[in-house]
């Protein structure tokens, strides 16, 4: 498949009549050959919101079968576009060819996961409340079940240019919700973008689907996702990026005329808790473990461990000498973009200056000038970083902070005080137990995923997983951006009261002719599956 830069809209393709700009090569930052890219335009926004509007009722209720075989399709057709996707993603990010194909094949298995909980019908979560005619007062016939809530905007991240970008979780729950989806591609890997979005678009063809399924935009500013949020055709947005980008789409979004939901993941530095008989058993391993995750992927993970706790000791201290030793020999990755790199060098000038912070190491160094990230490895008090809440807001990249603290309820206090994350590790044997379980309460109000004995960068694609949690982690606690409980930000519950069964929703049947597994009269059904 050849790149030619152009627009996907809806069925058709188109260059931009926007800014022109580049697609640029991580590891030299020299500009890639043609295609160049052009920005789309207020027209476009327009146009392919509106074609999502009018393929929104027509998709939502078509057979669940024909919206998972599609889904099936698009996730064969990234597949099969080889090792064309794979070299120019790793151009186009710095990021390793390994990485990138396990991050194609997470994006192929995602959309499949969905296609069958789609099949499943689980999803629309049927409840029947049959009437009670003899009741005083009489109760009527209820029945709820989940529809899509319209189409959807979503944002390609730069930090996952397969998996969380034009065909990742946020564009396959939405899909699967029976929503229509408009990318705003991430300038960082426009032409990994299109590569995807034309194999989305050849599947929403090849489904007979309309057109408006999917459509994708360039852009290498603000405004067409400015705008996009702002449609009044839109009904929600998916986010993966910085906290300013996301705290700037929230704010467009509660100010339209119909405010809609935003759900933005953006900044969490993922506490570890070191806790005590652990750090004393494996306190070298622990320190290289930690160090092998804090600099994977050259830090560029969501999820990266950016603040150790432990406490004050023998313990503490052999870990950040061992720490320090083996993060020195760390070798200078690739950055995503030379922005990404800038506010990784900005935070970390802003830590070493702090007089509160130590820095206890530094990675190997990059050569000058380009655009690679020299690890950085900083200790505080917990009293510092107690009057100091900035000391724990996120440095995307590799680094991290190892937070000494006095004793468990200082250790206590500092997480109290922290904002909300994605996730938070402990690191515990049989005899930290008790102190870890009085800890619990708060972990659980704090973050969206509590792992012991691991390191939270990996993110398995499932049915229990969560990865979202409090603000600013994410602008909406109450969900998750992978795994199938996905799909509920892109849906929304309807009462059917007292309908005539002509009218009723197939999934709310008596007969239950899509075999649906349903929660009728208080218990859910039996069913085959
Ligand atoms: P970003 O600057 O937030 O941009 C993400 C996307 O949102 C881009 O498409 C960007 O468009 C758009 N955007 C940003 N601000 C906007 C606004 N005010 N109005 C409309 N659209 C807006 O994120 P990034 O480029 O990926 O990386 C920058 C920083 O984000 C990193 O240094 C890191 O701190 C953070 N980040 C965090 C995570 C995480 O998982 N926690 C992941 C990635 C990045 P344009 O690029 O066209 O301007």
């Amino acid at each position: 498949m050849d790149l030619r830069g152009e627009l996907l809209i809806g069925a058709r393709t188109r260059r931009g009549k926007g800014g022109e700009f580049h697609a640029i090569d991580a590891a030299s930052e020299q500009a890639l050959p043609a295609p160049t890219y052009n920005s789309a335009q207020a027209s476009d926004v327009d146009e392919v919101c509106t074609l999502a509007e009018s393929a929104f009722d027509i998709y939502r209720t078509m057979p669940a079968e024909r919206r998972a075989s599609f889904l099936d399709d698009a996730a064969a057709r990234i597949e099969a576009l080889g090792d064309v996707l794979i070299e120019r993603a790793m151009s186009e990010s710095g990021l390793p060819r390994a990485r990138l194909e396990g991050e194609r094949a997470r994006t192929a298995n995602q959309l499949r996961m969905f296609a069958a909980l789609v099949r499943s019908g689980d999803a629309l979560d049927a409840r029947i409340e049959p009437a009670l005619p003899e009741r005083q007062p009489p109760r009527t016939d209820l029945r709820f079940q989940r529809i899509g809530l319209g189409p959807v905007a979503v944002f390609g991240a730069s930090n996952f240019p397969l998996a969380f970008s034009v065909a990742g979780g946020d564009t396959a729950a939405a899909l699967a919700a029976g929503c229509p989806v408009v990318v705003k591609a991430h300038p960082a890997h426009p032409g990994t973008s299109e590569l995807v979005g034309r194999a989305i678009q050849e599947a929403v063809r090849h489904a007979e689907l309309p057109e408006g399924v999917f459509s994708m935009l360039f852009d290498a500013g603000h405004e067409v996702g400015a705008a996009l949020v702002a449609h009044p055709s839109i009904k929600a947005v998916g986010f993966t990026g910085s906290r300013a980008g996301g705290r700037a789409l929230m704010a467009i979004a509660a100010a339209r005329a119909e405010p809609i939901p935003v759900y933005a993941e953006m900044s969490s530095v993922n506490p570890n808790l070191l806790m005590p008989a652990a750090l004393a058993a494996r306190t070298d391993t622990l320190a290289r473990d930690f160090v092998a995750s804090v600099t994977l992927g050259c830090g560029q993970f969501c999820t990266n461990p950016g603040l150790m706790l432990g406490i004050a000791g023998e313990g503490f201290e052999r870990f950040a000498a061992t720490a320090a030793r083996t993060l020195s020999d760390v070798g200078a990755g690739v950055m995503l973009t030379g922005g990404i790199l800038r506010a990784y060098e900005a935070g970390i000038e802003r830590f070493a200056a702090n007089p509160a912070v130590m820095t206890l190491a530094r990675g190997k160094a990059p050569e000058a000038g380009s655009r690679r990230a020299q690890a950085a490895l900083f200790r505080v008090s917990a009293q510092s970083l107690l009057a100091d809440h900035s000391l724990a807001d996120e440095v995307f990249g590799p680094c991290s902070v190892l937070v000494e603290c006095g004793d468990m309820d200082e250790l206590r206090t500092v997480l109290n005080r922290i904002e909300g994350q994605l996730t938070i590790t402990l690191h515990l044997d049989e005899a930290d137990q008790s102190a870890a379980q009085a800890l619990l309460p708060v972990l659980e109000r704090k973050a969206g995923r509590i792992l012991a004995n691991g390191f939270p960068t990996g993110v398995e694609v499932c049915d229990a997983i969560v990865h979202g949690g409090p603000f600013p982690a994410t602008s909406d606690g109450g969900s998750t951006s992978v795994g199938t409980a996905a799909i509920e930000r892109f849906m929304r519950p309807v009462c059917y009261q007292n309908l005539p069964a002509a009218l009723v929703p197939e999934a709310l049947r008596d007969a239950n002719p899509l075999g649906v597994h349903r929660r009728v009269a208080g218990r859910y059904e039996r069913t085959s599956g």
